[in-house]
């Protein structure tokens, strides 16, 4: 009924598929397929960077980047949580050789700037080499605002270290941005990037590309992701089968971004609605307010016990995980809104839990 586990489990549309099937092609080694080349050229313009890489996977084009910056031994000052700390199986020390030093984050998802010149290691011959800055956003559904953003960009400069955005949801953010700064979303995008030398940019996941990621940076930096892409076997033939998805994405799914943003603030007033009134679920179903397309409840084991049966044998889809809270253990439901999920669906899952046994 409806599959809210993730933003990467969109299917393409029947236009986009289109786009995939007229695609002109030829051989992405030899760079010389041409919708790549364009998918390439226009995200780097749009962007503000020199130039743009595609690969397969945001795991990638993270490791790329990472790789990039680094030599063996040097370090990456990163997020506790982050996705390139936690969450792509160590491809960082394994295939890189690089020292992570994971940070704490506030509850706001930065990175405190204090935590960060204090990580800084000195010049010593004791210390890894601190060469990088990774800040993801969006960070579990949070935004990092712009002022921020350009206060980390500042501080990398002024301890000459690099600094890489890993914007998997980078248009997430900036959707969510652009109203305050009255600025297209695309625009807001460019202004994010400002004053960093490499991002990582998710197609597969809310702009509904069936695969894909890409990198951008300087001429300089992409030239060595290339050889890094070829070695970690990311280096593709007719790529532009995906890179036309990726084309149509970034001209028809950026804006409606903020559907799935209505959509997540939808469900998480209905839940917080229901938690208040439905005696089955008070005290034990707690809302964490969304600012984009992740929504996260927090609920006992006790009501997991019964609810997450109920939720799967009537086809509604989240992803739970385990975590301690200051009033116990509780199980974190991810709901993820995105292009495959409806205003509809939205208010048949909260219909569908009004009506959950027990009431
Ligand atoms: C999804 C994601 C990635 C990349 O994931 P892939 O599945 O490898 O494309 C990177 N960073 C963040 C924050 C993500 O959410």
């Amino acid at each position: 009924m409806a599959d809210f586990r993730s933003d990467t489990i969109t299917q393409p549309s029947a236009a986009m598929r289109q786009a995939m099937h007229d695609a002109a092609l030829g051989d992405d080694v030899f760079n010389d397929d041409p919708t790549t080349l364009e998918l390439q050229r226009y995200t780097a313009d749009m962007l503000g960077f020199e130039a743009a890489l595609f690969a397969p996977s945001g795991t990638q084009t993270n490791l790329i980047a990472m790789m990039s910056h680094c030599q063996r031994g040097d370090e990456v000052i990163v997020g506790q949580q982050w996705h390139t700390y936690k969450w792509e199986a160590g491809g960082m020390a394994v295939l890189g050789s690089i020292q992570p030093q994971p940070l704490e984050l506030q509850s706001d998802g930065t990175l405190a700037l204090a935590d960060i010149i204090a990580a800084i290691k000195p010049d010593d011959p004791h210390f890894a080499r601190t060469r990088l800055i990774v800040i993801e956003n969006t960070v579990g559904g949070k935004v990092l605002p712009l002022s921020y953003m350009r206060e980390v960009a500042t501080l990398a400069k002024d301890k000459g270290l690099a600094c890489h955005i890993d914007g998997a949801r980078l248009m997430n953010a900036a959707v969510a941005l652009a109203p305050q700064h009255k600025l297209t979303p695309q625009q807001m995008a460019r202004e994010l990037c400002q004053g960093y030398d490499s991002l990582s940019l998710c197609l597969s996941k809310g702009l509904g590309c069936p695969v894909g990621s890409l990198l951008l940076g300087s001429h300089d930096l992409i030239g060595r992701a290339k050889r890094l892409r070829k070695m970690l076997g990311g280096g593709m033939r007719q790529t532009g089968v995906l890179t036309a998805a990726g084309l149509y994405a970034l001209k028809h799914n950026i804006e409606r971004l903020a559907d799935d943003h209505a959509n997540s603030r939808c469900l998480a007033d209905g839940l917080s609605e229901l938690a208040a009134q439905q005696p089955n679920l008070q005290q034990q179903l707690t809302v964490i307010e969304p600012q984009t397309n992740i929504v996260f409840t927090d609920i006992t084991p006790a009501l997991a016990e019964r609810l997450l049966p109920y939720l799967t044998s009537h086809g509604v889809k989240v992803t739970a995980s385990h975590l301690q809270t200051h009033f116990g253990p509780r199980l974190r439901l991810r709901w993820v809104c995105h292009l495959d999920i409806s205003r509809a669906q939205v208010l048949q899952t909260l219909t569908l839990i009004s009506q959950f046994p027990g009431n």
